[in-house]
């Protein structure tokens, strides 16, 4: 290009400069405008997909893209930004953490969870090894947690399987406490041996159902036989009653009848007596008087007939109310007996044949009675079998029940003289001694260890079982049977605490 001359020319060619420069910098600022727009455009999408992950950053981003919206100056901007940058670097550093557990507290998880099929355990196997990789971020994580979600969700409830095998178990315990006889014997029966073995909540509550049927005869088979037995007492009383009833009417008409002979013997001996008077010849005296006396004797030949029949009817009816009375007596007798064997089967455990709970709660009132008015010591021991659980779970439960049995025997038969054993409950047993501690200690003691020499054997394995006790005393002026049990439970507690296989006393 020319260089200018003249001023002239000088001036014309600032000027051409001048709006060259005015244009570049208008294009400038368009440019600056438009893409300081886009970036507010782009900033502003950025906050949408923010929004929602922390309520801090959630309000910062709001403010910014209000100014935003507004072409807030940088000097408005600039402080928001430098908060946005802080809480997005203390979020990055909550979220690894976050992460980091969450990944660990899946891991764990995935143990518990056990697939019924192949294909959920190829599933799972997928899903945990996704786990086990170094990316950690959410969008890995959401996918992966749904699916393992589902899976949990197809796996059977163990919660349910826990408490289906608590109810289980407990029914059976109840059972032990009842006994029936014939058919609902043998019903019964068939329940104990399903209900040893796994059940579902809904076969549960199919046997559940059967025990309460059974049970509901039973009390009817109850009311029905003592509903008879009333009936046949009704009977013999009413019959009883018959011959009361006729031989009151029959003693009646004896009466009437006795009147009548007696008003006929009467005016025999007073027209015998006007004969005498107004006879004038011995001869028509004879004969009249003759007569007479005839007529008194039939009467008093009626007389004895009729006291005759008396007596016979009265024996005769006494004979048959003596039957009568006879038979009731016999019927009150049975009744009796079968209400005592009722309530005796009521107060024994069925399995060992020891007394149960109630009898020993029935026994250990009446002695804390005696205990009271200062006649006798009293002591009580709670014996529990040692990790018996485990001889169900390796075993089985009949292999538990014949356990059961023989630590039973074996306690009965080495505390029979010196307490009352019975069965508590599950495999516990309780003694009551009218003896002081040191005595019952002694005792127990040396029971345990008969109990830790018994040699069962189940599936050709030699196993011992032991036991673990605890003992109270009634001490304190204010003790009840429930204070002093617990005391005792607490103390077993200790013994169990304290290794198994031992005995101790109450502090
Ligand atoms: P610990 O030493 O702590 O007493 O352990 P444990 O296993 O004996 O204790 P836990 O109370 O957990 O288990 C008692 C078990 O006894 C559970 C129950 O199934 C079983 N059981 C209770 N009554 C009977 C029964 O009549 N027959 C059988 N076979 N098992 C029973
Ligand atoms: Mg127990
Ligand atoms: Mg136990």
């Amino acid at each position: 290009m020319a260089i200018p001359e003249t001023p002239q020319e000088q001036i014309q060619h600032l000027s051409k400069k001048l709006q060259q420069s005015i244009q570049s910098r208008k294009q400038l600022e368009d440019h600056y405008l438009r893409d300081s727009q886009r970036y507010s455009e782009f900033v502003n999408e950025l906050c949408l997909a923010l929004s929602g992950v922390d309520t801090e950053l959630d309000g910062l981003l709001h403010k910014l893209r209000g100014h935003l919206q507004q072409n807030a100056a940088a000097a408005v901007l600039e402080p928001i930004m430098q908060g946005l940058s802080d809480v997005i670097s203390q979020h990055t550093i909550r979220l690894q953490t976050q992460l980091k557990q969450t990944n660990e507290s899946i891991r764990h998880a995935l143990t518990s969870i056990k697939p019924h099929d192949n294909d959920s355990r190829s599933k799972l196997k997928r899903i945990a090894n996704e786990f086990e990789q170094p990316t950690m971020t959410v969008s890995h994580y959401m996918p992966l947690i749904n699916q393992l979600l589902a899976l949990a969700y197809q796996q059977p409830s163990t919660q349910t399987e826990t408490e289906v095998t608590q109810y289980q178990a407990q029914l059976l315990d109840l059972l032990s406490e009842v006994e029936f006889s014939g058919n609902a014997a043998d019903t019964l029966q068939q329940v104990k041996v399903a209900l040893q073995k796994p059940q579902t909540s809904t076969t549960l509550l199919a046997i559940t159902l059967k025990v309460m049927r059974l049970v509901f005869s039973n009390i009817n088979e109850e009311r029905r036989s003592a509903q008879t037995f009333l009936q046949q007492l009704n009977a013999s009383l009413e019959s009883v009653q018959n011959v009361l009833g006729q031989t009151i009417n029959r003693s009646a008409d004896f009466a009437d009848q006795r009147l009548h002979l007696n008003q006929k013997l009467k005016n025999g001996v007073s027209e015998i007596s006007a004969c005498v008077t107004e006879a004038c010849e011995l001869h028509d005296l004879k004969e009249s008087v003759g007569l007479q006396l005839q007529t008194l004797s039939e009467t008093l030949n009626q007389h004895l007939k009729l006291h005759e029949e008396e007596r016979l009817s009265f024996s005769s009816n006494t004979q048959a109310m003596e039957q009568r009375l006879r038979e009731t007596e016999a019927q009150v007798a049975h009744y009796k007996q079968e209400l005592a064997k009722q309530k005796f089967r009521s107060l024994q455990d069925n399995l060992t044949k020891l007394p149960n709970r109630s009898a020993f709660e029935e026994r250990l009132n009446l002695e804390f009675q005696r205990w009271i008015k200062g006649d006798t010591e009293l002591t009580i021991a709670i014996i529990d079998v040692d990790h018996f659980k485990n001889v169900n779970d390796n075993f089985g439960h009949i292999a538990g029940d014949k356990t059961l049995q023989v630590i039973a025997g074996t306690l009965s038969k080495a505390l029979k003289d010196s307490g009352f054993v019975c069965r508590y409950g599950g495999e516990e047993f309780a003694i009551i001694f009218c003896s002081n501690e040191q005595d019952a200690y002694q005792h127990i003691e040396s029971t345990r260890d008969k109990v830790a020499n018994i040699p069962f054997k189940f599936k050709s394995e030699d196993i011992r079982i032991t036991i673990s006790s605890g003992i109270a005393k009634f001490k304190y002026n204010e003790d009840t049977p429930t204070a002093v049990f617990e005391r005792a439970d607490k103390a077993l507690y200790d013994a169990k605490n304290s290794g198994r296989n031992r005995v101790m006393t109450a502090k």
